[in-house]
């Protein structure tokens, strides 16, 4: 098989990038997204990025994107593009590049390429989540991605982990993304994530580590891998407290040696993310189904 185009749709940059069917990322390009509510010109600036880098050998392309959005990514509305309100991405990537386009959601498409090239390869039940700007995750049990009734399958920012917490974007109260998203942290201290304390670093650690608890609790998973500038950033400290949390929280027999971990793939697990969204959509071999 050929390499396929891969397209990573953020609030603060579009990337694309060409993928291998082993998974190697090949070349890829950036452009930052446009700020304000010009659908066009958001669209205008992703296709820059992907003629920057695409030969014309790609024989599909697949798309990791905020949410939400309709099953397919039929009409998307990524909270952080507010030019974006239903819009039609699919058909129209489809039609200005004429290849096939298979879109999902960015975390569950990060769940896909750790579970094939990353830290969760070879496993068959894991948790994948970023924290970054916000929370995400995705989920692989039995050896499959879920989707769930509309596809938005494992939104662990929205598990409450602080009942009398702050109230999140979502309308809830104590969800983990508004307590321990770079947009939470920031709230909470006045500065930004990254110049936060270490105490404030183990706090979004164990509160992180707590909300996997329950996640590993309820679908019998021993792993979740972290990813995203927020967890990677903090590092050991981050990773020490949310291991030490969820060891306590999880406590049940089929639980106790549930380990959380950095995820594999670094800056390059959006991309091979989006290769994989296209190869799963298209029944090639990515090791997850
Ligand atoms: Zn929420």
């Amino acid at each position: 098989m050929d390499s396929v185009l891969a397209v990573d749709v953020g609030g603060t940059k579009m990337a694309a990038g060409i993928v291998s069917a082993d998974g190697d990322l090949l070349a890829r390009s950036a452009r930052p997204t446009p700020k304000g509510d010009d659908a066009e010109a958001v669209f205008v600036a992703l296709v820059d990025a992907i003629q920057e880098v695409r030969t014309g050998n790609e024989v599909s392309c697949g798309v990791g994107s905020g949410g939400p959005m309709t099953r397919g990514g039929a009409s998307v509305s990524p909270l952080n593009i507010p030019g974006w309100r239903g819009f039609p991405l699919r058909d129209r990537l489809s039609d200005a590049l004429g290849l096939p386009v298979h879109i999902d959601n960015d975390a569950k498409a990060l769940a896909l390429g750790e579970g094939w090239r990353g830290a969760a390869r070879g496993e068959r039940n894991f948790l994948a989540m970023v924290v970054s700007t916000g929370v995400g995750g995705g989920i692989v049990l039995d050896g499959r991605l879920l989707d769930g009734e509309d596809s938005n399958a494992g939104h662990i920012g929205h598990v409450i982990v602080e009942p009398d917490g702050r109230v999140c974007p979502c309308g809830a109260q104590g969800c983990l993304e508004a307590e321990a998203s770079g947009t939470a942290i920031a709230a909470r201290t006045g500065a930004p994530a990254a110049e936060a304390s270490e105490e404030e670093r183990q706090r979004a650690g164990r509160l992180v580590g707590r909300g996997v608890a329950s996640v590993v609790s309820l679908l019998d998973l021993p792993l979740a891998v972290v990813a995203g500038s927020v967890a990677l950033g903090y590092g050991d400290l981050f990773f020490e407290a949310a291991q030490h949390e969820l060891s306590q929280r999880a406590r049940i027999e089929f639980t106790s040696g549930a380990r959380i971990a950095p995820a594999g793939l670094g800056d390059e697990g959006p991309l091979v993310g989006a290769a994989a969204v296209a190869l799963r959509a298209e029944g090639h071999g990515i090791g997850v189904a």
